[in-house]
């Protein structure tokens, strides 16, 4: 799994699924999955592609953001981003006003989201 699937698997809604390369049917390509139809090609064949929020955008941070807030994770991942980068005082008001400003910004969201749950980037 890479580690955009797996940051999806983490906050996903009960209804949501990363689509994963399935087969032709007909000019549409549908999900592994899911079989959910698409018309646009996949864009690697590991499967994450097009279809699924990309992380690296400022919609992809949006979509995290959210489902860690749904999720109930919003807490403790803003305590970890706060211990982990910025203090290492037990100040547990600072936690609570929000995220470090430099984390609004959707590569640093994914790589500090992966480093709060241990997810390493794919070697290729
Ligand atoms: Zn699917």
């Amino acid at each position: 799994m890479t580690p955009d699937q797996q940051l999806f698997e983490k906050v996903k809604r009960d209804d949501e699924c990363c689509h994963e390369w399935g087969y032709w049917k007909g000019t549409r390509h549908s999900c592994a999955k899911c079989d959910k139809t698409f018309t646009d090609r996949p864009t690697n064949i590991s499967g994450y592609g097009t279809r699924n929020p990309d992380f690296t955008t400022p919609e992809g941070f949006f979509w995290l953001w959210e489902r860690l807030q749904e999720k109930g994770w919003q807490d403790i991942f803003r305590a970890f981003l706060w211990k982990e980068f910025h203090t290492a005082n037990d100040d547990l008001s600072v936690f609570r006003s929000g995220i470090p400003v430099e984390f609004i910004n959707p590569l640093k969201f994914r790589a500090a989201l992966m480093e709060f749950w241990g997810i390493k980037e794919d070697i290729i």
